[in-house]
């Protein structure tokens, strides 16, 4: 009988967020893979647990998924944590949980903290529908890509930050997304906890003046659906009724119905259309 995968959240700052069942967990098990073992070591020696670990981390996680994987097929059991939070979530475990269902072993997940859920309930932003960014990439042809794409996003977007990278970040939201609210959670769960409901610009003048200390999750407003609504009717407002008719005309609708649409997006009665294009006169 094979072994499972359990992939256990651990806390983010204040170990009275460990759950029971995760301790437990990591007590029973016979081998913990952890990001980085002398951080986690810490965790263990708190909580009494006394189990051995082996590193699995972004640089050896697929030759030791592998052998990971190898453990279970001879019935180990397996937990994976990462320095704070859930597993997988911006941390290595994506590629050994795929390797297990490949192989046909059963993974589970002990749920509890993470940053983002975390920040996410703090922020006063819209819950309701939100997208998770994680940290923006370094390359930087793939963040402007990812920018451009964040523009038009009108989910509230969550990303992760380090303190050392956060101004500079702002400064491309900034640029990128305009002067939107955000939400800056700051050390959560930790005794110097804080959240920043402002603006983004008004953020960057704070962090002009100090500098940012601790680990951070940016909460942004998205973009709201009238802003979408307006900025189209900007750029239809720009154009003339001749290139607006041709737009839809182009794009194979016959002359009556591009008229119906271009008067629709202008916000004008179908006559005004015809009078424009034909002089005076019915449609
Ligand atoms: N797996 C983790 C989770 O579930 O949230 C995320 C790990 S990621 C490598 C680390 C980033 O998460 C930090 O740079 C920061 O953006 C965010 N983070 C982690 N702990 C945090 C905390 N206590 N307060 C604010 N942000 C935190």
């Amino acid at each position: 009988m094979s072994g499972m995968l359990y992939l256990c959240a651990t806390p983010i700052g204040n170990l009275g967020d460990m759950t029971p069942r995760v301790a437990e967990t990591l007590q029973s098990v016979d081998l913990i893979a952890a990001e980085d073992t002398r951080n986690s070591i810490k965790l263990l020696n708190h909580f009494g647990i006394r189990t051995s670990m082996t590193s699995y981390h972004e640089y050896n996680k697929v030759e030791k998924a592998d052998y990971l994987v190898g453990q279970m097929r001879l019935g180990k059991n397996v937990a994976l944590i990462s320095d704070a939070g859930t597993p997988a979530i911006s941390d290595p475990g994506e590629v050994l949980v795929q390797k297990c269902q490949e192989a046909g072993i059963t993974v589970t997940s002990l749920p509890g903290p993470a940053a983002c859920i975390t920040a996410l309930t703090l922020s006063g932003l819209s819950a309701r529908r939100f997208c998770f960014e994680g940290f923006l990439p370094s390359d930087k042809k793939e963040k402007a890509q990812i920018l451009t794409e964040l523009k038009e996003e009108s989910r509230t977007i969550l990303i992760y930050e380090a303190p050392h990278h956060l101004v500079r970040t702002l400064g491309e939201l900034y640029e990128e997304l305009g002067d939107r609210r955000i939400t800056l959670c700051r050390e959560l769960t930790k005794k110097f906890e804080t959240v920043l409901p402002t603006t983004i610009g008004a953020a960057l003048s704070l962090y002009g003046r100090e500098e940012p200390r601790g680990e951070y999750v940016l909460v942004v407003e998205g973009k709201s659906l009238r802003q979408k609504e307006e900025e189209r009717q900007a750029s239809w407002q720009s154009m003339t009724i001749e290139a607006h008719m041709s737009f839809y005309t182009k794009g194979g609708m016959d002359e009556k119905a591009a008229m119906k649409q271009v008067a629709k997006d202008r916000g004008v009665a179908k006559r005004e259309i015809y009078a424009a294009i034909h002089g005076t006169g019915m449609c």
